[in-house]
């Protein structure tokens, strides 16, 4: 299995990290791919677009061409998870005309709006399909303001969507990847998750959730 993590900016090591981890959980043969540059995207059989700065992150993405790749790999039906910035960048409506949205998620976010209220926090978030609440870290996070008919809300947050899916795209406003806790990453990147939820070994043996920044 190849996956790939768009590593044109933001906490790129982390999520690939994550990702490793749930693959040899799984004894999955897997390749961790970093994407800088465009003919990369079509290798991967998974995505993950991390969390950053998200004008930056869609200015790059459009100047190499790696964006019509991440739309057509979307279109394929293929697995993607968007974190944070990547979540902005995925909007079909970031509000920011500096934001150069994907478009492949139905949603209409305001970029900083919870970062402003409260800049960095943890909290335990209930997550449709994950049995235990999820250590959710948030920083500087994007508040989902609406989305579309075909979105699903997965989590909310004081009355705010905080993880979302639509078809093969799972993104939330937080940072999944800054925990040992790998069970989004698993959520939205192995389909056959529900499936295999009850074997002891996809379970990593130090759940704990633990903020790494
Ligand atoms: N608010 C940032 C942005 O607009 C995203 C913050 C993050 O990814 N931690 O890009």
């Amino acid at each position: 299995m190849k996956i790939g993590v768009i590593a044109v900016q933001g906490d790129v090591s982390e999520h690939a990290a994550a990702i490793r981890r749930v693959a040899d959980a799984r004894g999955v043969d897997s390749e961790v791919v970093t994407i800088r540059e465009s003919g990369l995207v079509t290798e991967c059989d998974v995505l993950l677009m991390p969390g950053g700065e998200s004008t930056t992150i869609s200015r790059l993405l459009a100047s190499d061409g790696i964006n019509s790749e991440i739309e057509a790999h979307v279109e394929r039906g293929k697995p993607l998870l968007a974190t944070c910035a990547g979540l902005i960048v995925a909007a079909r409506d970031p509000q920011d005309e500096r934001v150069q949205s994907l478009d492949i998620l139905d949603v209409t976010v305001n970029r900083n709006a919870f970062g402003r209220q409260k800049d960095s926090f943890e909290a335990p978030l209930d997550i449709d399909g994950l049995e235990e609440p999820f250590p959710a870290v948030f920083i500087r996070a994007p508040l989902i303001e609406s989305v579309g008919d075909d979105v699903t809300v997965l989590a909310d947050w004081e009355g705010s969507p905080v993880a979302v899916q639509q078809g093969p795209v799972v993104a939330t406003s937080f940072h999944p990847e800054l925990t040992a806790d790998t069970r989004l990453h698993e959520l939205a990147l192995f389909d056959d998750q529900q499936s295999t939820a009850a074997d002891d070994e996809t379970q990593p043996a130090d759940d704990t959730p633990e903020a790494h920044q």
